[in-house]
């Protein structure tokens, strides 16, 4: 089925004992307003994580813009178990002025990293200590634009100093697929010169067989994507898509859209990396920051 989301093939990347005991997973969402944050989060996981604008109460609207917000929810596939958590941003662009508006997201990334820190470094350490560091951050980018604009240049130097960064194309089904191309190549090659290292890293450790595959999601990035929360009739077919002008696109649909890609690539093939990189990479240095100027 197609509300399958296959992370329990981590299987093959994880060690029994800790998937036994589930582990815990922390994707946070950083764009603008409006981008489809929400949706995309929705349709990843095929259920309502996150409410998305459509039906939001007045409630929500108002907790929405001023904070971050993180959801927790147990999934369940196989056996494998996953307490998923989306961190929901205030999006850039409506309340704040842009200026500094990545601020609370950087320092929610660094508090989760300092959270864990001090109960390792805590006398009577508990065996497992609850994970709530960042493994990845979906940065959406604006399809409207012709490529990275200041203040994306600005955010993305500071998240890919803190986190594992995964650019996506929002609501790229309002681009022609020659649009999504150029686009493509331009954030590609501006990542490039403002040397923003986005996830995955090249690693001397890896393999034939990983260099092979983070060569092909590299072609990939920005990942443009589709997201929607509509299962609509296609002749007797219930499709998750988006109804146009031109007919019904079909979010599953590789040739419309990366959304199997990114979800086969987040859930799947570099679930397990994802979290080992934010503990070897990210959180890595964040510690040894700390330590030296505790030294000191
Ligand atoms: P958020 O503020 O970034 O969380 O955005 P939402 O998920 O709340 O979506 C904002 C609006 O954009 C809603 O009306 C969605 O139905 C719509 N939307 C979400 N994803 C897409 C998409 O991929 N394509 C298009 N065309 N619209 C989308
Ligand atoms: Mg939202």
């Amino acid at each position: 089925s197609q509300d399958y989301v296959g992370f329990d093939t981590i299987t093959q990347q994880m060690e029994r004992k800790f998937l036994k005991r589930g582990f815990n997973f922390n994707v946070i969402l950083v764009g603008e307003s409006g981008m489809g944050k929400s949706t995309l989060v929705n349709s990843i996981f095929s259920s309502h994580l996150v409410d998305s604008q459509g039906r939001r109460t007045a409630q929500e609207v108002i907790r929405k813009t001023t904070e971050i917000s993180p959801v927790t929810q147990t999934l369940e596939e196989n056996g494998v178990r996953v307490r998923l958590t989306i961190i929901d941003t205030p999006g850039f662009g409506d309340q704040c002025n842009n200026e500094g508006c990545w601020v609370p997201v950087i320092k929610y990334i660094k508090d989760q990293h300092a959270a864990y820190l001090e109960r390792e470094l805590k006398p009577q350490r508990d065996r497992v200590i609850n994970d709530t560091r960042v493994h990845a951050c979906l940065y959406f980018l604006n399809p409207g634009s012709r490529g990275l604009r200041p203040l994306d240049v600005e955010v993305l130097k500071r998240l890919t100093e803190v986190t594992n960064v995964i650019p996506v194309i929002a609501k790229s089904d309002s681009m022609t697929v020659e649009e999504r191309t150029v686009f493509k190549r331009r954030i590609k090659e501006e990542l490039v010169f403002h040397r923003i290292a986005v996830y995955p890293y090249p690693s001397e450790e890896d393999g034939e067989e990983d260099r092979l595959l983070n060569s092909s999601i590299r072609d990939l990035v920005p990942f443009a994507v589709v997201g929607s929360e509509e299962i609509i009739d296609v002749n007797g077919t219930p499709v998750r898509g988006r109804r146009h002008g031109w007919g019904v696109i079909n979010i599953f649909d590789e040739t419309h859209s990366d959304f199997v890609h990114l979800r086969n690539f987040m859930l799947r093939t570099h679930l397990s990396d994802l979290i080992e990189v934010t503990s070897q990479r990210h959180y890595e240095q964040f510690r040894t920051s700390q330590l030296r100027q505790i030294k000191e």
